[in-house]
Formats: C-alpha cells, structure tokens, sequence
C-alpha cells in the first residue's frame, strides 16, 4: 500500500531543491508522482517551489481532473500526464527553468555532446522540442517523440522536463544537465570546449549498458555519437573562420600595389628628401 503522505512529502523537498538551486523562479515549475493506474499527485498553481506544504500538493485523474486537494493543480500536469501515458514504467516527472539549460533552450542550440562522462553515461543526447505555449495539450503533445528515447529534454524556450522511476532519479537528470551546461558556457566562455574521441565514448557506452541503465539512444538509431561539434570550437581552429584571413589587411601583410601606384609613391618619397636636403 503506497504511502501518499510521504510522496506528498517527497513532492515538497523536491520542490525545495529546485527553489534552492534557482530552477524556479517565483511560482515556476511543478512536479508530480504517479500512484495508481488512474491517480497522480502534483503541485498546485501559483504557488512558490521553496513554501510547498504536503497539504498544498493535488490529486488528478490521468485525464487532468482534479479529484483531491484544497489548492488548484498546476495547469502544466497535462504534460506530465502524456508522459506517464507513453511509459507505465515511469513515476516522477519534474518540471522547471534551470537557467544553463534553459539558456540553450533560448539560444535554439543543440546541447553537444562527447564531452563529460558521466554525462554520456547518464544522459546520452539530450532531445529539444518544438516550442508551443505552455499548459495546453499542444504543449503537452511536444514531448511524445522523445520519451521513450530520453529522460530529460530541453523545452524550447522555456525549460526542461525530466521522469524516472522515483522523484529522485527524475530531478538528477535535471540537476545534472545545469550541471554540464553551466561548465559548457563557462568552458565556452575560457576559449574552447574540447571533446572526448569517439572510441572513447563507446567505452563508457558500453559502461552504461553494464551498469544496466540501457542501450544509448545513439546506438540504437546508428546515429551520430557526437551531437553539435560546432559548440565552442576554439579560435585556433580554422572551420569557425575565426583563424583564416580574408584580405590582406587582416592578415596584416602589405596589400598588393599597381605600377603606378608604385612609382608615384617612390616618386613622391624622392620629391621629400630632395626637398629635404635643399633646405
Ligand atoms: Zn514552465
């Protein structure tokens, strides 16, 4: 018989977490837990992550109903729903604005990967969606191509939603995907981002497979093992441009003269040192 207060409580420290951590601002974000078949707990509206109570947290359907709960449901659970509904296996789905991530969210940029171990291990790719007004259904049907295949993506402008077995292991992946996008931005930031070799990361995908956390996704669709190569290439390397020169002048050699660009110069140095020597 599962203990709905402690969830309850659960649902609230990790609501705490992710205020502490400046992954929800104000009344942002919302969590939830799968119960039953038909029955999930989740945060209410307009309510700050850091203050959440166990007696705060609602009860819906997996249609969105309200079935319990003093406080109106988050108007986002809808998102969550689609997710419990593509895999029975899931119980925890935590939703928020962690500022790294969500700062690729708003730049549109592919989150690279083959760079930190324990993120290839863990995370592999991470997906990001089509951007569509939060709290809808059409934002909740964003998510569809990417759970089965993921654990955290990248809401276009706007954040990131993760799930797991338990309400742990689904803010993990949140917090350790900031985690890499802040080091990302502040390797960036220093000058290059270098990346580990492809052998390499076959070596902690096979790692990954052993710890039993399942094939990557990488492997399953032969798909490319290193995702935006481009990210923060250095200013030594020629394929961002930033090396090559495009014209003398900034490549600092002496730009190329006429003939008579030529003479008239030698012509015009001559006319000042003759004029020079007769004073
Ligand atoms: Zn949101």
């Amino acid at each position: 018989m599962i203990n709905e207060f402690k969830i309850k409580q659960e649902i609230c420290e990790i609501g705490h977490r992710i205020y502490a951590k400046g992954f929800a601002a104000a009344n942002d974000g919302n969590i939830s837990y799968r119960i039953s078949d038909n029955e999930v707990l989740c945060t209410p509206t307009q309510m700050s992550k850091g203050l959440l109570k166990p007696d705060d947290i609602c009860k819906v359907d997996m249609t969105g109903r309200q079935i319990a709960g003093r406080r109106k449901r988050t108007s986002e659970v809808l998102l969550h729903l689609e997710i419990y509904k593509l895999d029975p296996s899931l119980k925890a789905v935590v939703h928020c604005h962690p500022p790294h991530a969500t700062a690729f969210a708003v730049a549109g940029e592919p989150i690279p990967t083959c760079i930190l171990p324990e993120v290839e291990v863990f995370l592999g790719p991470i997906p990001q969606t089509t951007y569509e007004t939060p709290g809808g259904e059409a934002f909740a049907q964003t998510i569809k191509p990417h759970v089965k295949s993921a654990k955290v993506v990248v809401l276009r402008n706007h954040g990131t939603v993760s799930w797991g077995d338990t309400l742990e292991h689904a803010y993990w992946w949140t917090e350790i995907l900031d985690a890499y996008c802040r080091i990302l931005l502040l390797a960036k930031q220093i000058g290059r981002v270098d990346r580990i070799a492809v052998p390499k990361v076959e070596e902690l995908l096979d790692l990954k497979e052993k710890f039993g956390m399942g094939v990557d996704p990488r492997r399953l669709e032969s798909a490319d093992m290193c995702v935006n190569t481009e990210f923060g290439r250095g200013f030594a390397d020629s394929s961002c441009g930033c090396g090559k020169s495009d014209g003398a002048a900034a490549s600092g050699e002496a730009p190329a003269l006429s003939e008579e660009e030529i003479e008239r110069i030698v012509q015009e140095i001559t006319d000042r040192i003759m004029a020079a020597g007769s004073k």
